[in-house]
């Protein structure tokens, strides 16, 4: 099912007030379209229809697959670190083996979308990208900004992450062997499986692979 509110929204270039349907819930199915104007940037996009001024209309997004076990529940800005929402489950009352997730921003939910549609495993992915982001520090002798999954090439073996160093968030590719994500894929399921049997969205990112990595350290 997909859930829609209506907002007014003030155009910041000419005033005009208009209404906007938003969806705030959806699927595949409810809005055929959602993964790939998710992944292409268009979902958030909002024009003006008097002056036709665009700009990006963020708002909370529950995006649900259920065909492939996640959701991702996209909140603007969000600190939390888990969140639990009664609503939701009590509408979908099987959600104990969907992984749930919780993000801050559209790169984000761009991201995890992509991991999970292609049913990789988000935790491996991020302990994979921590341990390739120590490498990129070193290399360029500058702090990562960000860092995100780009594409995994089973042929070739390897997978990718996009980077951005330093405060001016130059953009750094980096490619590495496939079995640096398949051993971190052990160590999610032989330490962190049970973190997906909970209930309510959690945050699988940068903060959680450094705790993950801390943890296992001390084990
Ligand atoms: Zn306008």
């Amino acid at each position: 099912m997909s859930e829609k509110i209506m907002k007014t929204v003030t155009c910041p270039k000419c005033l005009e007030k208009s209404d906007v349907k938003l969806i705030c819930s959806a699927n595949q199915k409810s809005v055929p379209n959602i993964k790939r104007s998710v992944l292409n940037d268009s979902f958030f996009k909002w024009k003006c229809p008097k002056c036709s001024f665009e700009k990006q209309l963020l708002h909370p997004l529950l995006y649900n697959d259920l065909e492939n076990r996640f959701m991702v529940y996209y909140i603007p800005q969000t600190k939390k670190r888990f969140l639990a929402d009664e609503k939701i489950e009590n509408e979908y009352p099987d959600l104990s083996d969907i992984k749930k997730r919780l993000v801050s921003n559209v790169s984000e939910l761009k991201e995890k979308i992509a991991i999970l549609d292609s049913r990789h495993d988000d935790m491996a992915m991020e302990l994979a990208k921590h341990a390739v982001a120590r490498i990129v520090e070193k290399t360029a002798s500058q702090k990562i900004a960000e860092g995100y999954f780009l594409e995994m090439d089973q042929e070739e073996n390897t997978v990718s992450f996009q980077f951005f160093v330093g405060a001016e968030k130059r953009p750094y590719i980096q490619t590495t062997r496939l079995e640096v994500y398949n051993r971190s894929l052990e160590l999610v399921k032989k330490h962190f499986a049970d973190m997906d049997t909970h209930d309510g969205f959690i945050r699988i990112d940068s903060e959680w692979a450094k705790e993950a990595f801390r943890i296992y350290k001390n084990k």
